[in-house]
């Protein structure tokens, strides 16, 4: 599976410089633009031939894996089902699991980005302005309005004709669908002739996950030199909506961890949701101080098994599964960031086009890297789909720690909740099962 955190990103130092690259390239920007103006020659000048090239170097190196990233990944993880029709069942009900609770939050996110409406607080002359200056570089540019609005034949076109023009053009659903019979005809043909596809998928998926690695050592520059480019251009007027933003995004993951997956646990899994997160703590912990679903697995099979009694081969099955399908904190992350930056840049999503929102913030979030920052690049092409410059991506990057932190602790909540529901409705575990707390002393740290 994926390398260690530390191996991709430089680990939690990365994003302190990120945030440092943030605040550095907004601090000059704001500078500039207050003492100079937007439109002064030396700003022009640093952003034409130093700013904007130093940004552009890092947002190409996220676009550049996008298409590999989607289609191994999501090769991978259905292929990763193993024989459909063995495990058919279990992990049937374990995908149906996932991808319910991921809807669920999805669409929670939908509702908080719309009630609050963070990106609302721009002044229309800045959306206009923006959207005028980065309109050409909006690259990969596929709006799905192109053929007339949202209908039967949004869902016609995401069978691909041809899925290595889908890639060529930016067409991501396209290569998600390839991707998604690929790994479904892996499983059906002899495994002995399936394991030399696996095998390339998976190093495939590696090498890609590693230029993620890559891009990120890049990016508390390209953050520097993009925020750079958008606030000396715009001064203060960008930058107070982010921190709207980050509120919302924390509220929505808060009440879907709180509320939404309380009653989940209560009514789909029949056990306290006191009891539940007791239990899981530490593996919450975990998640939330990696940003790293991948890296949490451990512990977070840990969780279930000694934690929760989960039995093994169960927990062993889904929870694999889940740290990279099942990602519900990154599903909320991603619609609310995608629609916020619509309202930033002034696009105007349809209730169809919010629709196919959510259904890609599902689709990536089960598609994303249980690495941090994994479903940065995807974010990337849902945003390209919408006509969104990639310099979008800048105004949320320096923030994204704390988001990305976030997320994945409510990304692990959600895989152990999977793993106890698919547990009990095969009668294999109930809540009646769950282990004194005297049983597992080192989830009671306090009495150590
Ligand atoms: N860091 C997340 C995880 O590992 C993925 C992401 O949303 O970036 O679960």
């Amino acid at each position: 599976m994926s390398k260690s955190i530390s191996e991709n990103t430089g680990g939690a130092r990365l994003h302190t410089k990120i945030l440092r690259g943030l605040l550095a390239g907004a601090a000059l920007g704001i500078l500039a633009n207050t003492q100079l103006g937007g439109k002064h020659p030396l700003v022009e000048w640093v952003n034409h031939f130093v700013a904007g090239p130093a940004g552009q170097v890092f947002l190409r190196m996220l676009f550049m894996i996008v298409m590999p990233l989607v289609f191994s990944s999501i090769a991978l993880g259905v292929a990763g089902l193993g024989d459909l029709r063995k495990v058919g069942r279990v992990g049937g009900k374990a995908v149906a699991y996932f991808l319910a609770t991921t809807f669920l939050a999805a669409a929670t996110g939908l509702v908080f980005v719309n009630v609050f409406k963070p990106g609302d607080g721009l002044a229309p002359a800045v959306k206009v302005e923006l959207m005028q200056t980065y309109a050409g570089d909006a690259s990969a540019k596929i709006n799905t309005s192109k053929e007339g609005g949202f209908g039967v034949h949004t869902f016609v076109n995401i069978v691909t004709r041809n899925p290595l023009k889908s890639a060529v053009e930016g067409d991501m659903l396209g290569v998600i669908f390839f991707g998604l019979v690929f790994g479904a005809a892996l499983t059906l043909i002899p495994p002995a002739k399936a394991k030399p596809m696996t095998e390339l998928l998976d190093s495939l998926n590696e090498v890609v996950i590693s230029i993620v690695g890559m891009a990120m050592k890049l990016a508390p520059y390209g953050v520097t030199a993009l925020i750079f480019g958008v606030t000396s251009r715009f001064g203060f007027a960008l930058l107070l909506p982010l921190s709207g933003y980050v509120l919302v995004v924390l509220g929505a993951l808060l009440f879907h961890a709180g509320v939404n997956m309380s009653l989940v646990l209560r009514f789909l899994v029949g056990i306290s949701p006191a009891l539940f997160f007791s239990r899981t703590r530490s593996a919450i912990v975990t998640a939330f101080s990696t940003s790293s679903s991948s890296a949490t697995l451990p512990t977070a099979l840990g969780a279930a098994e000694q934690g929760l009694g989960i039995p093994p081969q169960i927990a062993g099955f889904v929870l694999p599964l889940g740290s990279t399908m099942c990602m519900n904190g990154t599903s909320i992350f991603e619609g609310i960031t995608a629609i916020f930056l619509c309202q930033v840049f002034g696009v105007d999503l349809t209730l169809g086009q919010m629709t196919v929102v959510v259904v890609m913030a599902v689709i990536t979030a089960v598609g994303a890297a249980g690495v941090p920052g994994g479903s940065i690049p995807l974010l990337v092409g849902i945003l390209a789909m919408f006509g969104v410059p990639g310099e979008g991506i800048a105004i949320i990057l320096g923030v994204d720690r704390i988001l990305d932190m976030s997320r994945t602790a409510v990304n692990v909540y959600g895989d152990i909740s999977a793993t106890a529901y698919v547990a009990r409705s095969e009668k294999l575990w109930s809540a009646s099962k769950v282990p004194g707390l005297r049983q597992v002393p080192e989830l009671a740290p306090e009495k150590a």
